[in-house]
C-alpha cells in the first residue's frame, strides 16, 4: 500500500460507499423524526403531515405541512464536520458514493457532487407537482407560503404541490434503489453512519455489501442488527468519529480494520 492510499501494484483505490441516516445531521440541528423520541412516533397527528393519502385528500393537512416546513429547522441547517469529512475523502481521490436516507441536502451543500449522492427518500429542497410532475425549488414555494398562500398550487397546471420527498405511503424510486444496490455490491468498504439499519432498504444494503465482500463499518450511537456482520463498530459521536475514520480510509489504512 502506498502512502497516498493507492495499491502499490495497481494504483487501485477502493470504492467507498457511505450510507447516512438521520444521525449524521443531528449536529446540524435537524432532529431524528423517526428515532425513538422522534416526532413521527410521539405525535401520530404529525405523521399525517408526511403521509401521502392524508396530504392529498385534506387541504388542512397541506396547510399545516407547509407551515411546518416554513418554521422547521431544515432550511437553516448547515453541514457539520461529518458531512465535511465525506467531502474531504472524495477530494482525496478515493471514489466515494453517498447513499442517504436524509432529505436535507447537506451532503451536497458541503460540496459533494450531486451525481455522487443518492437520496433514497428524495429531497426536501425541491417540490414536485402531483399533477404534471414539474419540479421547482422548495425555497420558492415557501416564499409563497410566507406571502400568505397557505397551500400553494402548481404554477403550470394548478395541481397539488408536495415536497420532493418520499412520503409514508409512497414507493421509493426504483431507479434510485437499483443504483444503491449496485453500489452496495460493488463497493469495497461500506460505512453505515447515523442509521439504526432497522428500516428498508437501508438494512438490506448493509447486508448486500457484506455478502459481496465489502468491509462493513457501522458508526452509530445505538447497536444495530448488523453489528455482528461488521468489521468495525464505532459508538463515539459521529462528528468526531467519522472524520477520524475517513482519514484512515484516505490514507489506505482500512486493510488493518478486520484484524482490530
Ligand atoms: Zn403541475
Amino acid at each position: 500500500m502506498n502512502t497516498d492510499g493507492t495499491d502499490a501494484v495497481t494504483g487501485h483505490r477502493p470504492l467507498v460507499a457511505i450510507l447516512s441516516g438521520a444521525g449524521i445531521s443531528t449536529d446540524s440541528g435537524i432532529p431524528d423524526y423517526r428515532g425513538p423520541a422522534g416526532v413521527w412516533r410521539t405525535d401520530p397527528d404529525a405523521e399525517k403531515l408526511v403521509t401521502y393519502s392524508y396530504y392529498m385528500s385534506d387541504p388542512e393537512i397541506r396547510r399545516r405541512s407547509w407551515r411546518m416546513r416554513l418554521e422547521g429547522p431544515a432550511l437553516r441547517a448547515r453541514p457539520n464536520a461529518a458531512h465535511e469529512a465525506v467531502v474531504r475523502l472524495e477530494r482525496s481521490g478515493v471514489p466515494v458514493r453517498v447513499i442517504t436516507q436524509n432529505v436535507d441536502g447537506l451532503h451536497q451543500m458541503a460540496g459533494m457532487p450531486d451525481r455522487k449522492v443518492l437520496e433514497l427518500h428524495g429531497t426536501a429542497r425541491a417540490v414536485v407537482c402531483t399533477g404534471c410532475h414539474a419540479r421547482s425549488e422548495m425555497a420558492k414555494a415557501l416564499d409563497r407560503v410566507r406571502a400568505g398562500v397557505e397551500d400553494p398550487a402548481c404554477d403550470r397546471c394548478g395541481g397539488i404541490l408536495k415536497s420532493a420527498t418520499v412520503m409514508f405511503g409512497e414507493a421509493l424510486d426504483p431507479m434510485v434503489l437499483a443504483e444503491a444496490v449496485a453500489i452496495a455490491k460493488a463497493c469495497e468498504v461500506f460505512v453505515a453512519v447515523g442509521t439504526s439499519l432497522q428500516v428498508q432498504p437501508a438494512a438490506s444494503l448493509a447486508e448486500i455489501a457484506a455478502e459481496h465482500g465489502a468491509r462493513l463499518v457501522i458508526v452509530n450511537a445505538e447497536p444495530t442488527p448488523y453489528d455482528r456482520l461488521a468489521d468495525r463498530v464505532v459508538r463515539e459521536p459521529i462528528g468526531r468519529a467519522l472524520p477520524a475514520l475517513l482519514e484512515e480510509l484516505a490514507e489506505g489504512r482500512a486493510e488493518d480494520w478486520a484484524e482490530g
